[in-house]
């Protein structure tokens, strides 16, 4: 997610808040200011209820950022590194590098939020039974913790895939069937149906009823539906590709380009050629990539005497691979990185192809059309 503001590292984990969470906090904190607390002790003064409201809020927010790092520790000790924890209008996302390897790691990894959140919910609701006494505005505050956290715990327990419910169900068919691919087939086939559910009774909701909170049901239903079926494309591109070499899809028809070569010369090559990129070579030796978007860094006139060095992108900052590494492997790289072509190298530097994502999306149709093999 773009749009996030980096707050700090836990356990080497990049922690960071998204804009939407400003929303969400800016909403949490009016409505516990100026109803919730008022409700439940009265006679105080604005400026208690509002610090109340905003020390509140930020108690939320670290239930649910505690919630993320249940996640989070049990991956790690899975061997499943983090790439970071987000928090957002919905609540938070870990985002885990690679899947867990297999569906009790899966189980393990997920149960641990849901269950961070309930010992959470128990420790904050045992403190307000039996220590704090009640009627104070600190221990309303405890209270409404304790509920968030029950109410945190139940939500993501729905088993509509990528919630936790959906991925702790997805780890129970995937254990039984042995096939992850099914598994996930099924869970976000149940997910989808869900958020098609909510969605409806979102609308529902705003047309019959006139109450907006239809709207957080629709956009929460649409959300759910996208990263199911997101997240199940990418599972087939890498059950697709995984056990393919690199060499398989890359194009190795390759034309190449000397790094003397001027702006107009390159112009030329890709109007002839067509291809979306070509090496820039010099021998047997690769100088990096040259792609059409590169020429646009210079303005037109001047590319009669610019060299393509000046725009290609060099070697040291392209993602080069060996021809033998698995292809999934590298797609996932790419898809994560946002890179979009990649200089496949022999392990004596010669230059075999290159591989790009056309390169893949062409590679995935003929295997739909012609079938395994
Ligand atoms: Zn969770």
């Amino acid at each position: 997610m773009n749009n996030s503001l980096r707050l700090m590292y836990i356990k080497g984990i990049p922690v960071e808040i998204h804009i939407s969470w400003f929303l969400i906090f800016f909403l949490f904190t009016i409505s516990l200011a100026q109803s919730y607390f008022p409700i439940m002790i009265e006679g105080l003064s604005t400026q208690v209820y509002w610090t109340a409201g905003i020390i509140t809020s930020l108690l939320v927010f670290a239930s649910v950022l505690i919630h993320e790092l249940g996640h989070s520790f049990v991956a790690l000790n899975d061997g499943i590194p983090i790439k970071k924890i987000t928090l957002f209008i919905f609540g938070g996302v870990a985002q885990m590098e690679v899947e867990p390897k297999n569906p009790k790691s899966e189980f393990r990894v997920t149960a641990a939020g849901p269950l961070t959140s309930f010992t959470l919910a128990l420790l904050a609701g045992s403190l307000y039974y039996f220590i704090l006494s009640p009627g104070s505005i600190f221990s309303e505050a405890v209270f409404f913790i304790a509920r968030i956290n029950i109410i945190m715990a139940a939500f993501n327990l729905i088993p509509a895939f990528p919630l936790d419910g959906g991925r702790l169900f997805r780890s129970i068919i995937w254990h039984f069937s042995q096939n992850m691919l099914k598994a996930t087939r099924i869970a976000v086939a149940i997910g989808s149906a869900l958020s098609f559910f909510a969605m409806g009774a979102g609308f529902v909701i705003i047309f019959f009823q006139g109450n907006l909170f239809g709207i957080w049901l629709i956009f929460l239903g649409w959300l759910i539906y996208q990263a199911g079926q997101s997240s199940y494309s990418q599972l087939v591109f890498k059950d697709t590709f995984s056990g393919i070499k690199v060499s398989r899809i890359m194009s190795t028809n390759l034309q190449t380009i000397s790094p003397d070569a001027t702006l107009e010369q390159v112009a030329d090559n890709f109007l002839h050629y067509k291809y979306g990129a070509f090496p820039v070579v010099y021998g047997s030796t690769t100088h990096g990539i040259v792609t059409i978007q590169d020429l646009k860094k210079i303005p037109r006139e001047k590319w009669p005497h610019t060299p393509v060095v000046r725009v290609m992108t060099p070697l040291k900052e392209c993602m080069v691979i060996n021809p033998e590494t698995d292809a999934a492997e590298v797609m996932m790289k790419m898809a994560s990185q946002n890179i979009g072509r990649a200089l496949v190298m022999r392990e004596n530097g010669d230059l075999a192809g290159l591989l790009s994502r056309t390169d893949m999306m062409r590679f995935i149709q003929m295997h739909m059309v012609l079938g395994e093999e």
